[in-house]
């Protein structure tokens, strides 16, 4: 099922744009599952649950795995900021200054560069994102921090919004995406990916279109 999603997923999606394996509330057999199935990228929102998920997975498998790329997509606590930038590779959810400085801190003292992205607010719904006409100051002082490496942004579509506002929305994201820089614009979720590739996406995070519906979240 997976495998076949993987696939079809694959052939209708430019080669150029990422598709991030989104994991949450899963077990940890649906990271090995999305890896056989050929991905490299998964994502995670719950350090505690991730971090469980990420040692069981490796410690179950028969060869070391260090063969795929760990980005962390949810809320970012200061206060978490050294276990993040420990259990993650990338980090796509900075959303102001506090949590970016809290990990640029955490970087220098782990020896890293850290990847990260601005997560944008597009959607009055969202709790979370920095608003658009703030993202070129925020992406001045993340830029300012040598541990960091900004490299684009992230937003979440409007949910239930109708296929006309997601793409509006998306296209405010892109043109931010323009102003800041970088490679990576990470838009399009399970409902809306295919209005996030034809605003120009490049980077695309699936959770229940791979896997099925998921369980309510197990927080920590
Ligand atoms: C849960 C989540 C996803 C995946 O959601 P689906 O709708 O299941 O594809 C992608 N991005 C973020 C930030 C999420 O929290």
């Amino acid at each position: 099922m997976i495998a076949e999603r993987w696939a079809q997923l694959r052939a209708e999606i430019p080669a150029h744009v990422r598709i991030v394996a989104v994991t949450k509330s899963l077990p940890a057999t649906a990271i090995a599952e999305a890896i056989a199935a050929g991905a490299t990228e998964i994502g995670e929102n719950y350090l505690q649950e991730a971090r469980a998920k990420f040692a069981s997975f490796l410690e179950g498998s028969p060869e070391p795995v260090e063969g795929f790329t760990k980005h962390f997509i949810g809320h970012v606590q200061s206060n978490k900021a050294k276990a993040i930038v420990e259990t993650f590779d990338i980090v796509q959810s900075v959303d102001r200054i506090e949590a970016g400085l809290a990990l640029a801190k955490a970087a220098a003292a782990a020896g890293k560069r850290l990847p990260i992205l601005i997560q944008l607010n597009i959607s009055p719904a969202d709790r979370f994102g920095v608003r658009p006409e703030d993202a070129p100051e925020l992406a001045r002082e993340l830029r300012a921090q040598e541990s960091l490496l900004l490299d684009g942004v992230m937003a979440i579509g409007p949910l239930g919004a109708s296929r006309a506002d997601t793409s509006r929305a998306f296209e405010l994201a892109a043109g931010v995406f323009k102003t800041i820089g970088g490679t990576t614009l990470s838009l399009g979720m399970s409902d809306d990916w295919r209005e996030a590739l034809r605003a120009g996406s490049t980077m695309v995070r699936l959770g229940s279109y791979l896997f099925g519906p998921r369980p309510a979240p197990a927080r920590v």
